[in-house]
């Protein structure tokens, strides 16, 4: 009765990521030490010993699920990102600029005892550029005798600098306050328009051919649609009408211009991907078929799986196979993709442009199985044959029953479903290849949890 009502509601999914892509996001930018992780700790309420433990550690997410005001947004952490000191300056304008590329707005934090540097001027600029709302904390300003410094940030010509000590709390209010007003409600990039464009990822590593594909895409149809109407866009990304519709593929600028290579450059190289993906709906993970598929490969994809995008793989530079070596890469390709071969494949060739038409479809079909919703009655239908033909394996003399199930969200689809007892894994894994084969979901991801009840 009252129980199922919830249901419908959408909110009994674990897991924030499908959440967070319709949530605003603020970034909080900085060079290092000016204090960017105290005060993202006083927002998210995390204990000190996070920030203990924050040299060298790579995090695996770029953002995190806070709340001010009674308000929800998603917080970009840049404080726990590499900054080699050699070379410091690139890196804190890259780290920005990836920051920036996901926010909706930006918390810029400045070191008021120290004034503005010249990297904090650089940083200034990619703001700049960007367009964005931007809120400036004059941080460290401990006690009233501060103040001065802080109001010396005027000239970095970014309004009002909001003096703050993010150690003792001091200003963290108004600053807040402030940054979300800046926030719109929802998402830039979460946005949802009947007819708006779709967003596509176009990753892989480095040399696979990504800059060569969004050439060819781009060059064979280039409408450069910014004129569609209510389309926010960041100048980083590509708008262009495909196949009679309008596409955004995100974070172009990493693609284009080739980021150096230094040292550090593959977490850089996985946080822009994190990035891309996060803005994303849907990813092209780009293979080089004429090497063998390598671990940064199957990360990528990964990245794509754990963020709840859908997915396409795209094998390129198909030109350079022997037509006798194709069987046997296909036969390779089955195995190497054996975790996602629901991901719709297609062999391409960024250089000849051979079957580069064959990527809109597939993008397309993955696109509306990660929109798709199952209505509850046949859920419910197919778990009832499901489980008639095949129940749950007797544990102990028990025996958990499925009472009831419910997709509680799309993009990703996401179902949980109730029972009397903990699913095993095994079980869990049935259900949802009964799920595919029934069903379908070609290129999207599919969650499956269980609550238990009584
Ligand atoms: P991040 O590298 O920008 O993330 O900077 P951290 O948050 O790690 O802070 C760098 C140092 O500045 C730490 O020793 C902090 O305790 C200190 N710090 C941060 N905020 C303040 C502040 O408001 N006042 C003072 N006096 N020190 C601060
Ligand atoms: P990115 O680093 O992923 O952006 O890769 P690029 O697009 O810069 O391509 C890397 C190299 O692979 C360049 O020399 C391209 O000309 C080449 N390349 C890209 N696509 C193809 C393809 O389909 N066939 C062949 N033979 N070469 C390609």
């Amino acid at each position: 009765g009252e129980d199922l009502a919830l249901l419908d509601g959408g909110e009994l999914v674990d897991g924030e990521s499908a959440h967070e892509t319709a949530l605003p996001v603020l970034a909080v930018v900085g060079r290092p030490n000016v204090g960017k992780s105290t005060l993202v700790n006083r927002i998210i309420g995390r204990r000190e010993a996070v920030v203990e433990d924050k040299p060298g550690v790579t995090r695996d997410r770029v953002t995190y699920p806070a709340e001010w005001a009674g308000r929800r947004f998603s917080l970009v952490d840049t404080g726990g990102w590499e900054v080699d000191v050699a070379g410091i300056d690139a890196r804190v304008a890259e780290q920005a600029e990836i920051a920036i590329s996901l926010a909706d707005a930006v918390i810029f934090v400045v070191d008021a005892t120290v004034g503005a540097t010249d990297t904090d001027e650089r940083v200034v600029r990619l703001l700049r550029r960007s367009g964005k709302p931007v809120v400036l904390c004059a941080n460290k300003v401990d006690g009233p005798r501060v103040e001065a410094d802080a109001a010396e940030l005027w000239n970095l010509g970014l309004g009002e600098p909001y003096p703050v000590s993010a150690l003792h709390g001091r200003g963290t209010g108004d600053l807040l306050d402030a940054a979300l007003d800046a926030l719109p409600t929802v998402s830039a990039h979460g946005t949802v328009r009947p007819d708006g464009p779709r967003r596509v990822a176009l990753i892989g590593r480095p040399n696979v051919g990504k800059s060569s594909l969004l050439n060819k895409v781009l060059g064979a149809e280039r409408v450069v649609v910014d004129e569609v109407a209510g389309t926010t866009r960041d100048p980083v990304d590509e708008l262009v009408e495909l196949r009679g519709k309008p596409w955004v593929f995100v974070d172009t600028a990493g693609i284009r211009r080739r980021v150096h290579q230094t040292s550090g450059a593959d977490f850089y190289a996985s946080l822009r991907t994190q990035a891309a993906v996060e803005k994303a709906e849907v990813a092209v993970v780009l293979v080089d078929a004429s090497t063998k598929m390598t671990e940064q490969d199957t990360r990528v994809i990964s990245q794509v799986i754990e963020a709840g995008r859908a997915l396409v793989v795209a094998y390129n530079k198909w030109d350079l196979m022997d037509e006798d070596r194709r069987p046997f890469l296909e036969r390779e390709i089955e195995q190497d993709l054996v975790q996602v071969q629901w991901a719709p494949r297609v062999n391409v060739s960024a250089k000849t442009g051979w079957h580069t038409d064959r990527l809109v479809p597939a993008l397309e079909r993955a696109l509306d199985s990660w929109d798709m919703r199952i209505p509850t009655g046949r859920l419910n239908a197919f778990l009832g044959e499901l489980v008639a033909a095949h129940p749950h394996p007797l544990r102990g003399g028990k025996q958990p029953r499925i009472l009831f199930a419910t997709q509680a969200s799309t993009r990703p689809p996401r179902f949980v479903i109730f029972a009397t007892g903990f699913l095993e894994a095994g079980y869990r894994r049935y259900i949802e290849r009964r799920l595919r084969e029934t069903f379908g979901f070609e290129g999207t991801p599919i969650q499956v949890s269980v609550r238990v009840r009584e």
